[in-house]
Formats: structure tokens, C-alpha cells, sequence
């Protein structure tokens, strides 16, 4: 008679069991070697999804290096800013000129995407939308999407604005930004206080 202590088999797992579990495992390691490629893959396409839009001078972008002044009306970034803005610059302009300052236009209108592309720039620059956000205004916030601002150099020409803007209804509105101007008042009247930022 056979003694069962001597049998043991029942305590051994047959090899193609091991073999399974050992499929299974490489199974696993091979679907999260996918999943992480996928992820790397979805991250690059979502970082270029911001790189293939260049902003235009048609979407109001005025390339760095350029002359553009408050003269140039088939420069779309002047041409579309609100009008009673664009006079009443123009008018500060001629005061400042006879003191011997000249203005330039870094920026004026800008389209919704080119302000879009501005935030996703800065978001990547700065790696936070909350801070990027007191630099650059949203779309739907921002002044210049409107028409109702310019970036103006150099800075004899924004201090010369800071100090006598307000004779023509022009102020500095954002006070971490010397060199953007609205129309905030009237001719002659007192300029609002300004906010700390463009997210305030
Ligand atoms: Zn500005």
C-alpha cells in the first residue's frame, strides 16, 4: 500500500500553471509599457496642439524689431483698436512730441487666437495658469481682444503717458504693466486706481 506522505504531488503546481503566471505577469508589464507610451505620446500631441499657430500680423501680432506707430492704419493692430482710443493717443502723441517723445506700438488689437496662443505661452512659461494669468489676460478679459489697449515703447514715451495721459483720457490700468494704456477717463479727469494685474 502506498503511504500518501510519500506522494506529494498534490503540493506541486504543474509547470503549465507556472507557465500561465509567468504569461500573465509579462502580460501585465506589457500593457503598462503600452500605457506609458500612450501617455507620452497624448503629452506630446497636446504640447504641439499649441505650437503650429504662429500669430500673424493679420491676428494682430507685431513682430519684434518692427516700427509700428499710431500712424500706421493698414497695420491691422492699430487699424482695429477702438477709434476714441486711437484718437485720443494720437492727440497725447502730438503733446508728447513737442517735448521731443515719440511713441511705438508694441501691441494693439489682437485676435481671440492670438491672445489664446499669448496665455498658453506664458502657462509654459511661467508652469502655472495662475501666475501666467496676472502677465496675460484671458480671451474673453482681454483689453486688446477689444481694441481698448496699447503696449506703447520706449519708456520716455510710457513715463511721458504715466504723467500726462490723463489730459487726453489716457491711463495706465494695470500696475505691474508701465507700458499698457486705456482710455479710462475723460479728457482732463482723474485716472482710476489701477489694478495690481491683468487677473485682477
Ligand atoms: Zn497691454
Amino acid at each position: 500500500m502506498p503511504d500518501p506522505v510519500l506522494v506529494p504531488t498534490t503540493l506541486v503546481r504543474p509547470p503549465s500553471r507556472t507557465r500561465q503566471l509567468t504569461f500573465v505577469a509579462l502580460g501585465i508589464c506589457l500593457a503598462a509599457l503600452l500605457a506609458s507610451l500612450a501617455a507620452v505620446v497624448i503629452n506630446v500631441t497636446l504640447a504641439s496642439a499649441v505650437a503650429p499657430f504662429a500669430p500673424t500680423a493679420d491676428e494682430g501680432h507685431i513682430s519684434e524689431g518692427s516700427v509700428v506707430t499710431l500712424a500706421d492704419d493698414d497695420v491691422p493692430a492699430i487699424a482695429r483698436l477702438d477709434p476714441a482710443l486711437r484718437d485720443a493717443m494720437r492727440r497725447a502723441e502730438a503733446d508728447a512730441a513737442a517735448v521731443g517723445i515719440a511713441f511705438q506700438v508694441t501691441s494693439g488689437w489682437r485676435s481671440e487666437a492670438y491672445q489664446r496662443w499669448l496665455l498658453a505661452d506664458a502657462i509654459e512659461q511661467y508652469g502655472s495658469e495662475e501666475v501666467a494669468r496676472q502677465f496675460v489676460a484671458t480671451p474673453d478679459r482681454s483689453r486688446h481682444v477689444t481694441g481698448d489697449a496699447v503696449d506703447i515703447v520706449p519708456l520716455d514715451a510710457q513715463l511721458w503717458l504715466i504723467e500726462n495721459g490723463s489730459r487726453h483720457g489716457i491711463c495706465q490700468t494695470y500696475a505691474n504693466e508701465r507700458w499698457h494704456f486705456e482710455l479710462a477717463t475723460r479728457p482732463g479727469g482723474a485716472c482710476p486706481e489701477m489694478k495690481a494685474d491683468a487677473a485682477g
